[in-house]
């Protein structure tokens, strides 16, 4: 049996939980985010490195036995509570310059030694930058940074509804603007044989909710949308050392955009064109349009 997911179902709730913040979770969040030993629950971050003493509880909850990237407890919730909402987020994404010839040219193990060297220093940055629910597909490795999550600070005392929100989202986007900066910083730095990588932050309404397969089988946190897509498009189109940070994320985030080189892009798929500007800059500079 397969569950089906009307995409406007719980909106309010999904809404509050990416897009806002949701105080229970945050709570759970601050909680768990410095104690034990990663890997933790991508909603909760509930450390799973070590079993508490005791064992597992609802203090302490382990990962979940049919789907291991979230605790007990969020597996539940996640069943619990399907559907999603749309949402104004950033994120950014990461991925290996010719992969695929180099897949063909190294040994099978040293390929995969340098691809999971790669995920290692990404997602290093992402955690570091507050970037949420890191993923890997393939050569690419990509976080969210949702305002629920990574936007919220203690400059938030006193503001609410749209202002909270309005704040939350600009704070996300500067954090995925840091992001994409050391990550180009990372690649500049890489020694010999490390792989070489495009970085690309982006920030547009994308859509966020639960996927479910079978009965009892694995059910998610997805996002889709065509500003994702866009994301990963301009990532392939970033030079290696570089990051592609689309204006949407500048404006949003509040970061003065002349001061980097300026890119109009015709991306694959996409009618209209995507202004973008090139940070961490490596080579003499091309003359900004
Ligand atoms: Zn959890």
């Amino acid at each position: 049996m397969t569950q089906t997911t009307d995409p406007g179902f719980n909106a309010d709730l999904w809404h509050l939980l990416f897009g806002v913040g949701h105080p229970a979770l945050l709570a759970k969040q601050g909680a768990f985010r410095t104690e034990g030993v990663p890997p933790r629950c991508k909603l909760c971050l509930a450390p799973f490195g070590e079993l508490p003493e005791g064992g597992w509880s609802d203090e302490h909850p382990g990962p979940s036995n049919r789907n291991p990237r979230y605790c007990s407890l969020c597996d539940v919730f996640i069943r619990a509570n399907p559907g999603g909402a749309k949402v104004t987020m950033s994120v950014v994404f990461a991925d290996v310059r010719d992969s695929t010839r180099l897949s063909e040219e190294l040994p099978l193990e040293e390929y995969v030694r340098r691809m999971n060297d790669f995920y290692r220093r990404v997602t290093a940055v992402f955690v570091d930058a507050d970037g949420f629910m890191l993923d890997v597909v393939g050569d690419e490795v990509f976080a969210l940074f949702p305002a629920g999550f990574s936007g919220v600070s203690p400059d938030d005392a006193g503001k609410e509804g749209a202002e909270l929100e309005r704040a939350r989202v600009a704070l996300a986007a500067k954090k995925a603007f840091d992001a994409a900066e050391r990550l180009a910083a990372v690649c500049r730095r890489g020694a010999e044989g490390d792989f070489a990588f495009g970085v690309a932050a982006h920030t547009g309404d994308m859509y966020v909710g639960t996927v479910g397969g079978a009965e009892d089988g694995i059910a998610d946190i997805r996002v889709w949308g065509a500003e994702v897509n866009k994301a990963a498009r301009l990532c392939s189109a970033a030079r290696p050392g570089e990051a592609l940070v689309s204006e949407a994320t500048l404006d949003v985030a509040g970061v003065p955009a002349r001061e980097y080189p300026r890119e109009v892009l015709t991306l694959k798929g996409f009618s209209q064109p995507v202004v973008a500007r090139r940070v961490g800059v490596v080579a003499p500079a091309a003359a900004p349009v």
